[in-house]
């Protein structure tokens, strides 16, 4: 067994971490109380190699796998996850279309995000229906050779600002649950689409989120990902993939907590001597440090999983679940020990502890992974 990162990982972890500390850092405060999004960050980061890293090079990206991908995610947020997302969730909704797409979609979809031109979202939730992913209630009912789509999407990140998105609809009302639904491609310039951004979110304040309403969209039928009545088993199949992302976004911002606890501990004094010097202190920095570490290897594990064609995506589930957790107590640990200057918005780790917290509420809640990681461990 070989822990060591090999020399091309540990070089894109490096060139990833000082990419995020020389271009995101510096806009980081701004971007969060304007909520910006930033799409010449995403250019800049496309530019590194950054954006959607995973995807193969004959599609557009580094083909640096699942596991280089999340050593991306892990130190772009590490320095801010707001700005981040507009890095690496720039492709969010690639997944069903490398996996599930043809020959023809991928090579169409795939480079110009990969290259930083375009931007995609992965539209499922509903205003109705979020955990619930069975109670989807978008219909796209066929007409000729194009399907027309109604319905509305909730909650989608990068919806003012994407080109494009894979829209989870159904398509076999009467099909059960397994086999009613399908993905489509939906350009977002399409007749009927109205896109609303959602202001005032708690934290991730930089990244784009909207409510999008279908009426009368009509795609034609090459659009579709995969056989019509196969969106659930694609949807699974995505969340297996992308919660070991976010996961790996909890690990960075994790970390960055830590850095900025041991760092304020070791310059602050009271009671003549260091914070750092107290036991108390001590215990909030130590474990701290062990959630960090334990969660790097899950995240690593299922990452590495994935790359070596043997996924564990119960693994997944667990880094997620556990990364949500890990990361909104490493915040409230880093506030603390700040004291009075922990609530005070020139700290970044005020901003860290309201970003932290969309962790264990978004790409399944942490309750939601319970019932993932639950019912596997009931069927063995
Ligand atoms: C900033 C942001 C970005 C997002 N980006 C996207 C995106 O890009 N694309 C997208 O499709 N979605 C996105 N989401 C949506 C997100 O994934 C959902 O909000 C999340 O899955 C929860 O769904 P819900 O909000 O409808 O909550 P609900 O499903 O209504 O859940 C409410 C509460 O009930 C609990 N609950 C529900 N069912 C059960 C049960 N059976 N047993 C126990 N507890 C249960 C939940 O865990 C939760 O605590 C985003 C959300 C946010 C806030």
């Amino acid at each position: 067994m070989d822990f060591e990162l090999p020399e091309e990982m540990r070089m894109l972890q490096d060139m990833a971490h000082k990419f995020a500390q020389a271009e995101i850092a510096p806009i980081a405060e701004e971007c969060d109380k304007e909520e910006r999004y930033t799409p010449e960050i995403r250019k800049k980061g496309a530019e590194n190699g950054l954006v959607c890293a995973w995807v193969p090079e004959e599609y557009g990206g580094s083909g640096v796998g699942i596991l280089g991908n999340a050593l991306v995610t892990e130190q772009v947020s590490r320095v801010d996850m707001g700005v981040g997302l507009n890095v690496v969730a720039a492709g969010f909704g690639c997944e069903a279309i490398y996996y599930f797409g043809t020959e023809e979609q991928k090579k169409k979809y795939l480079p110009p995000v990969c290259r930083g031109d375009q931007v995609s979202a992965g539209a499922y939730t509903e205003p109705n229906a979020g955990t619930d992913v069975a109670g989807y209630g978008t219909r796209a009912v066929k007409d000729g050779s194009d399907y027309i789509i109604n319905g509305s999407k909730m909650f989608i990140t990068n919806g003012t600002v994407c080109d494009w998105m894979v829209c989870q609809c159904i398509t076999n009302p009467d099909a059960k649950t397994h086999h009613k639904f399908s993905q489509t491609i939906v350009p977002s310039d399409t007749p009927g689409i109205t896109r609303t951004k959602i202001h005032g979110k708690m934290g991730i304040r930089a990244s784009d989120t909207a409510e999008i309403f279908l009426e009368d969209v009509r795609v034609p039928q090459e659009n579709l990902i995969g056989e019509e009545g196969k969106g659930f088993h694609q949807l699974m199949h995505f969340f297996d993939i992308t919660r070991i992302m976010v996961a790996a976004q909890a690990l960075g911002i994790s970390q960055g907590c830590l850095d900025e606890a041991v760092k304020y501990s070791k310059e602050r004094t009271a009671f003549g001597k260091p914070l750092g010097a107290f036991q108390i202190t001590m215990q909030k920095l130590t474990e701290m440090a062990i959630r960090v570490e334990a969660l790097r290897n899950l995240v690593y594990k299922a990452a590495w999983s994935v790359d070596s064609g043997h996924p564990d995506f119960h693994l997944g589930a667990m880094a997620k679940y556990y990364g949500g957790q890990t990361a909104v107590f490493c915040a409230n640990a880093a506030v603390e020990i700040h004291g009075g200057y922990g609530y005070i918005e020139e700290y970044k780790v005020q901003k860290w502890y309201r970003d932290a917290k969309i962790l264990e509420l978004y790409e399944g809640t942490k309750e939601a992974e319970i019932m993932t990681i639950g019912k596997v461990l009931q069927s063995r």
